[in-house]
């Protein structure tokens, strides 16, 4: 998505650490020591973009601050609570005119005065509260003499001072850098934690999203709450708050579910004209072929996987809803194991061949004929 919408994206940046989508194992670790009151000096937060990293630095760093947050001696129930929104420093990070917060974007000039300012002013006591926090984005951005000024910072950081690296490019940070911090990954929050959170945003702005439509918007975000919410938002203002799966799948030029799923099942039951006929629909409809390339390759990929084992549902549904697993379900008796291998391996061949091909529903066209040939209706090879 290159597009973004960052109305929804801004308005419903998590505040507080159950407001995250995903990346439970970072935030257990993150309470934990915040309840102990023993929040490391330097962490670096690494992943790809859009899925929290910033906005879990930022609840840190309010946390830390918090008024009721625990000292480490006795009450250590408050740290469920914190931050808790109400304090003092809760109210100056919300307005962002805490002077405890500092950022830092690497991408821009590559961090050399940032860098140099942060040595001069960590020094400082924070003018209220505990600590002062710098959060240090796109950090594998930052110059080779940004990150050896950082490093002797590292080496001995202030009691009162945070830094929290982000980056989608975890290789390319110092390893003497990430060595003196405490390391998390964070990963693409799976369909359902999406679609919860996509829910309950739609319940916040009054509008009312078909179930179907919330899941297709989910697939489509690919892991990014981000985009999820970009898209949500683009929908919100063409369209009326009544969100339709036909309205997502307009907006976002997906091939309609329906006719993906007619040409899968045509090709299931070997029947090549009538395969080709339903491709030549989509493709006429203005769909996107390489679109309907990716996707009958994940339908084959996902029948095949679940003809292998089963028990691959339960995987299988952080990334397909359970409507399209019932389906593939249904053609599995069609498939011997080595037709759906072979249906992968022509889907894979056929997509990368889309760009070059002077025709470009010629690769398309010639999978369904290797696919369904030697096929007589709904007989298993
Ligand atoms: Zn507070």
């Amino acid at each position: 998505m290159n597009e973004h919408n960052p109305v929804l994206y801004r308005k419903y940046r998590p505040k507080e650490f159950n407001e995250v989508v995903g990346q439970r194992h970072v935030v257990r670790v993150l309470m934990n020591a915040l309840r102990r009151g023993k929040v490391a000096h330097a962490y670096v937060f690494s992943g790809p973009r859009g899925v929290g990293k910033t906005s879990i630095a930022r609840i840190l760093a309010k946390a830390v601050n918090c008024a009721h947050a625990p000292n480490g001696s006795g009450d250590s129930d408050a740290a469920l609570s914190i931050p808790c929104g109400s304090c003092g420093s809760c109210t100056a990070f919300a307005s962002n005119s805490s002077l405890n917060l500092i950022e830092i974007d690497a991408a821009s000039n590559r961090g050399i005065n940032e860098v140099r300012e942060l040595r001069e002013s960590v020094r400082f006591m924070p003018p209220t509260g505990k600590y002062k926090t710098y959060i240090i984005d796109e950090s594998h951005q930052l110059t080779k003499e940004a990150f050896n000024a950082l490093l002797k910072t590292l080496e001995e950081p202030p009691e009162h001072a945070i830094f929290i690296l982000a980056t989608t490019e975890l290789e390319k940070l110092p390893q003497t850098i990430v060595s003196r911090t405490q390391q998390f990954d964070f990963s693409r929050p799976g369909i359902k934690d999406i679609k919860m959170r996509l829910g309950k945003i739609c319940e916040l702005e009054g509008a009312v999203c078909e179930d179907a439509a919330l899941e297709s918007i989910s697939l489509a975000a690919d892991g990014s709450l981000r985009d999820g919410e970009s898209i949500l938002g683009r929908i919100f203002a063409v369209e009326s708050k009544n969100v339709t799966s036909k309205m997502v799948e307009e907006i976002l030029g997906l091939p309609k579910k329906e006719s993906l799923r007619a040409f899968f099942s045509a090709i299931a039951k070997g029947e090549c004209a009538s395969s080709l006929a339903v491709l030549e629909e989509m493709i006429h409809g203005g769909q996107d072929i390489r679109s309907i390339a990716r996707s009958a390759l994940g339908m084959s990929r996902n029948a095949f996987l679940l003809k292998s084992d089963p028990g691959l549902e339960r995987v299988l549904l952080e990334e397909a809803t359970s409507d399209d697993i019932d389906y593939l379900k249904s053609l599995l008796p069609l498939f011997s194991p080595g037709r759906l291998q072979d249906a992968i391996r022509i889907f894979l061949e056929a997509g990368n061949t889309i760009r070059k091909s002077p025709i470009p529903s010629l690769p398309l066209e010639i999978a369904v004929v290797e696919l369904t040939r030697d096929q007589s209706s709904g007989a298993v090879r």
